[in-house]
């Protein structure tokens, strides 16, 4: 059984010595290694199953630590705006933790599975008539004007809960790896990698993948109006902006865009050919090393191993699935039937 990330990591998270611990023995989630990836990118290829975290998302590292740190000061309620997984993730700890909680997301545009998790957890569930970014202006409004704890990726605590994912990497292969693949939505996860990497003095080079239609630190501007099926990254402006630029810049690395298309053929490479069954925004991790590969900056050496972050699971988002799946083939009750459809 998993160890909650708090006692794993403890002295590397600046929680206060009151605060309770409120966990569902997140993190200690698989890294796989993908002998096709590797063949097809020329480096030795790990994949991190963030899907396989208690509601699912990577989302719970920095959940545990946030919650945990809102309930030691007292916290009543928790609020966030979140394109889907950060809801899921923050209903549930409230819940674990005896708080109430609130979801602003936006109206039709977050995958059925996470909407389900933050109904059954309880959570109140606002849906706004507008997009991602316009829901986290309001909710950090909100925050400042009544006792609630704000959770999304702006609250230090998420950022430290989720760096102790570079450690379990560094951990589990012996040494940091020579790159990370990652796909960039709000920016709060790119900053933590690189925050955790660091803390162990490692400087992996970082690509960052947003989607095509979502791509404000590629194009360099905020995007009004952002669109993508990726819907855990549909967002026009990165609240960690700043410093994941800066983490790009500092480990040789970059960002770039992968197409709805190239992020919809990883998703289903990765299902069909590995066994892994991930979100379409996981997928940009691998779309991006499929479509880019590993550029260096002069001088540097290409890298020799990458981890692709795989950043939620696959079961949230049946809709996306069953609609670029083939059909399935109804039978009727008899063996020469159902002997045809089995081997045709
Ligand atoms: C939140 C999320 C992302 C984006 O992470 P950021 O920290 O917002 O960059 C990517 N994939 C999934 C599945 C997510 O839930």
């Amino acid at each position: 059984m998993p160890t909650p990330l708090i006692e794993r990591y403890g002295e590397h998270l600046s929680l206060e010595a009151g605060d309770p611990v409120v966990t569902l023995n997140e993190g200690s989630t698989p890294l796989i290694h993908s002998p096709r990836l590797s063949e097809r990118v020329g480096a030795e290829v790990h994949l991190k199953f963030e899907g396989a975290n208690p509601t699912g998302s990577f989302k719970d590292r920095g959940m545990t630590v946030a919650v945990s740190r809102a309930k030691g000061r007292g916290a009543e309620a928790v609020i966030c705006a979140s394109t889907g997984n950060t809801a899921a993730s923050a209903a549930a700890y409230a819940a674990r933790a005896g708080l109430r909680g609130a979801v602003i997301v936006p109206e039709g545009k977050i995958a059925v599975g996470k909407l389900a998790q933050a109904l059954m957890h309880g959570a109140r569930v606002i849906a706004l008539q507008g997009n991602f970014d316009q829901a986290l202006t309001i909710v950090r409004a909100l925050a400042e004007s009544h006792p609630i704890e704000l959770v999304n990726s702006v609250n230090r605590y998420r950022i430290e809960g989720q760096k102790t994912a570079a450690y379990e990497v560094c951990d589990e292969l012996g040494e940091a790896p020579d790159a990370l693949a990652i796909p960039v939505g709000n920016a709060g996860n790119v900053t933590a990698y690189w925050a955790g990497f660091q803390d162990r003095g490692a400087s992996p080079v970082l690509y960052g993948f947003q989607a095509e239609g979502a791509a404000p630190l590629v194009e360099g501007h905020p995007i009004d109006q952002p669109e993508t099926i990726a819907s855990a990254i549909r967002i026009g402006n990165p609240a960690r902006w700043e410093e994941a630029m800066n983490a790009f810049t500092a480990s040789r690395g970059r960002v770039a865009a992968v197409s709805d298309q190239q992020i919809l053929d990883a998703y289903r490479l990765l299902a069909s050919s590995e066994g892994l069954f991930c979100e379409p925004a996981s997928a940009a991790s691998v779309a991006g090393l499929l479509a880019h590969g590993l550029p260096v900056a002069e001088g540097s050496e290409p890298p020799g191993s990458v981890v692709c972050v795989l950043t939620g699971h696959g079961l949230k988002d049946p809709d996306t699935a069953l609609g670029k799946a083939p059909p399935v083939i109804g039978c009727e009750v008899d063996l020469a039937a159902v002997e045809k459809a089995v081997f045709d």
